[in-house]
């Protein structure tokens, strides 16, 4: 199965996830589908830290991919963080086929503003391109506009489109079309 499977984790707002699908099926020209909610991993709750644990969140998405080349985007309300850093966004297998986003920060009400659902959907979009992107193989790109370049703080996000730079959607088309060779040559084996 080709494309993306787009799992709230455990559950994340409807329209949010129309907006999202919509700009990763553009981003990526690949179909995205809804698949049903993944729960939480066990343990991947931190009481020191009163977050979630990215790594396990990632883990739990890996443990559930579907068949290949499908890869699976998980979306969660939990706040998410890696041992070496405060916070993430999100996180990804470069070259894998399982992320994970967190809309927790990405909300206004966060930070102390009064809630922007349109705000919102639009971060969540870029980032889940973002972390999608890592698992095509794209790094972190120097133009700030792009959606693959690092966003460490939300003013970096907001500068940011949803449609990936020349520059990453050259690598990006060579990397799909590596991925339809590699399909072609199962369908056919030589
Ligand atoms: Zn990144
Ligand atoms: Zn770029």
């Amino acid at each position: 199965m080709s494309g993306l499977l787009v799992a709230p984790l455990p559950s994340a707002p409807a329209p949010l996830l129309d907006r999202l699908e919509r700009d990763l099926g553009r981003a990526f020209a690949l179909p995205v589908r809804r698949s049903g909610p993944v729960a939480e991993p066990a343990g991947a709750w931190s009481e020191t830290r009163g977050q979630w644990s990215a790594t396990d969140f990632l883990r739990a998405l890996v443990a559930r991919l579907p068949p290949p080349p499908c890869r699976l985007l998980g979306v969660t309300e939990h706040d998410l963080f890696v041992p070496v850093l405060s916070f993430v966004f999100g996180q990804a297998q470069l070259h894998g086929r399982a992320a994970v986003v967190s809309l927790a920060r990405l909300r206004p009400e966060f930070h102390g503003l009064p809630p922007d659902d349109p705000l919102l959907e639009r971060r969540a979009a870029k980032e889940a391109v973002h972390e999608v992107g890592h698992t095509f193989g794209l790094v972190h790109c120097l133009d700030r506009a792009c959606p693959m370049s690092l966003s460490i703080d939300l003013p970096d996000l907001d500068r940011k489109t949803a449609e990936p730079c020349p520059s990453c959607s050259a690598l990006l088309e060579g990397s799909l079309e590596m991925q339809r060779a590699r399909a072609q040559a199962e369908v056919e084996p030589r």
